[in-house]
């Protein structure tokens, strides 16, 4: 029997994580503070036993978003990555973090009295792809000079020189 394995992380690398068990609960939370500390229209979430979530790499940031609660977040970075009230055996964690957040669909949405009016709108907005077909000069200066760590485990980050 293979363990459970799922990984995640912030985006400058300086904090990894490991899910033991696989997530539940995947949601998305409207509420002010969700906006605030994803800086977004909400927060993509799931939930995991606290036991089963390990940081691989680094440590997490805290915030007391309330008396009740933690917000964890990287200090180099600023990627939200956790959630976690008091008492609570669970911790939520960013959906946008994994290394494949393809893979937890959202299944329901909290917190609706905060739900930006335009939400339901958002996916009809005019669309176009980011700079590779309009700006392919800006796409290759971003390619070339990346400081996102990539959506896998690594040895040593940032690589040596
Ligand atoms: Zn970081
Ligand atoms: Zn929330």
């Amino acid at each position: 029997m293979t363990a459970f394995r799922m990984t995640g992380g912030c985006q400058c690398g300086a904090v990894r994580y490991r899910l033991h068990e696989p997530p539940v609960n995947p949601h998305i939370c409207h509420c002010r503070m969700c906006q605030k500390a994803f800086g977004a229209f909400f927060a993509p979430l799931f939930h995991v036993p606290t036991a089963s979530f390990e940081v691989t790499r680094g440590e997490l940031a805290i915030f007391k978003s309330s008396d009740i609660a933690e917000r964890g977040f990287c200090r180099n970075c600023g990627t939200p990555l956790t959630m976690q009230d008091d008492n609570d055996t669970d911790i939520c964690v960013s959906i946008g973090s994994l290394d494949e957040p393809a893979k937890v669909v959202p299944k329901y949405q909290y917190g609706v009295e905060g739900r930006l009016p335009y939400f339901a709108a958002l996916a009809g907005l005019r669309e176009s792809k980011t700079t590779e077909e309009d700006m392919p000069e800006k796409a290759a200066a971003i390619a070339r000079s990346n400081h996102q760590h990539p959506d896998h485990d690594t040895e040593t980050w940032p690589p040596a020189a």
